[in-house]
């Protein structure tokens, strides 16, 4: 038997043994949207996360959403009015972001290999782009001037030193992203001195981590670096993006982040000026609040172990399957949404039904008896589910998605 992460709290069964995600058992979230599999996604745990990170985090820190991770439409509907403003990293995302309805001053645009006129989209948006090289920053001006307009413009900063313990390491070193940190202050005297509107700094080290100590450092690091170019440049930066890099627990033995301590700490670091900070999160926001449902189609028995078959995989739920920024494969939380409140009682796989042996929902774990026509839940689905995975690959259908939250709301698709 191989261990799964633990369930995320505030899941449980009703009456009849069902999960139940915001209020609604898994049945008619189904027959809701007509058919397996399915991304459902509690927006009143979203709320909670965000109510309990503002708790946590210094009163005047801007906390912004990297769409990224989940750009469901009704999840940032509710968004909006949650979060100081929406990160994104294309073009497309950018009009998804003015689709829901953030203000175009409220959206910040990153990512290498902007195109000419993801710039001219960003700057008719009035969004604020965070250039990634000199060169990028030469187009950012002179499409701003072929439009007559003038652009918000703030610096990645590729620092020297990267978040510890981090899953995807985003800073320290020779990277893609950012401009060195010694070759900022000219770009900041340079963009100033074209007459931009410039916003400030955005320096993103890291992401996943669940090492709360790194965390802290490296945010004590990004605050004395701000400083430092500031002091550099002659130009205060009217706002430093901190970055996150605040991981989730997915498997056995994970700890959560104690956010309460990091939000103190922070505190300490930039007393008297918070109001010019931010931190921009995407799945600790969001994957507690997501789980992913699919139905087993077959159930089959090979040289003596037991396999359930699913209308779903690696396709709609890459992360869970392993095949997303890990290394060696462990067993995100599972279970079966027909059977919750039923006690384990075999040692089964759950797979998907794409023909590669990639495509693995869980190994060896225990599980009640479960059988075709049941449903399996994976957890922590809200990040990084249907839009970071194959899709088209093998030509099964998309998964559909739901939001609900509240046994009274209206459910909404
Ligand atoms: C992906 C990304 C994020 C969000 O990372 P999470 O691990 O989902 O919190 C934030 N900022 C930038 C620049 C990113 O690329």
């Amino acid at each position: 038997m191989k261990p799964t992460g633990a369930i995320p709290p505030g899941y449980g069964a009703d009456a009849r043994g069902r999960l139940v995600i915001g209020g609604h058992d898994v049945d008619s979230l189904i027959a809701t949207t007509g058919d397996t599999p399915l991304f459902a996604y509690d927006l009143a745990m979203v709320r909670a996360r965000i109510a309990r990170l503002r708790a946590a985090m210094p009163a005047r820190l801007a906390i912004h959403y990297a769409i990224k991770a989940n750009p469901y439409p009704p999840l940032l509907a509710a968004m909006i009015e949650l979060v100081d403003g929406f990160d994104v990293a294309s073009e497309g995302e950018l009009a998804t972001a003015i689709h829901a309805g953030m203000a175009g001053r409220q959206i910040s645009l990153a990512g290498p290999g902007k195109r000419s006129r993801e710039l001219e989209a960003a700057i008719r948006a009035g969004a604020t782009i965070n250039l990634e090289s000199e060169r990028e920053a030469d187009r950012a001006l002179s499409a701003a001037e072929a439009l007559g307009l003038t652009p918000r413009l703030a610096v990645r900063v590729n620092p020297d030193f990267e978040l510890r313990g981090s899953g995807m390491r985003m800073g320290g070193g020779a990277k893609p992203f950012g401009i060195d940190a010694a070759r900022v202050v000219p770009l900041v005297q340079r963009l100033v001195g074209a007459g931009a509107d410039y916003r400030g700094l955005h320096i993103f080290a890291g992401s996943q981590s669940l090492d709360g100590a790194a965390i802290m450092e490296t945010q004590a690091n990004t605050v004395a670096l701000a400083r430092q170019i500031d002091a550099e440049s002659g130009t205060r930066a009217p706002l430093v993006n901190l970055g996150g890099g605040f991981g989730i627990p997915y498997f056995s033995g994970d700890t959560a982040l104690d956010v309460e301590a990091i939000g103190a700490a922070l505190a300490g670091e930039i007393e008297g000026e918070a109001e010019r900070y931010a931190i921009e999160l995407g799945r600790w926001i969001v994957a507690e609040a997501g789980v992913y449902l699919a139905r087993i189609v077959d159930r089959k028995d090979s040289h003596g172990k037991t396999f359930l078959v699913t209308d779903g995989g690696l396709h709609h739920q890459l992360a869970a399957s392993g095949n997303f920024g890990t290394v060696v494969r462990r067993n995100y939380p599972v279970a079966v949404a027909t059977r919750f409140a039923a006690p384990p009682g075999e040692e089964v796989s759950v797979v998907g039904c794409l023909c590669t042996p990639l495509d693995r929902l869980a190994d060896d774990v225990l599980l009640p008896p479960a059988d075709v026509g049941d449903v399996i839940a994976v957890f922590l689905a809200g990040a990084y589910g249907a839009t970071a995975s194959p899709a088209g690959f093998l030509g099964h259908a998309p998964a559909r998605e739901i939001a609900v939250s509240g046994p009274d709301d209206a459910v909404l698709t």
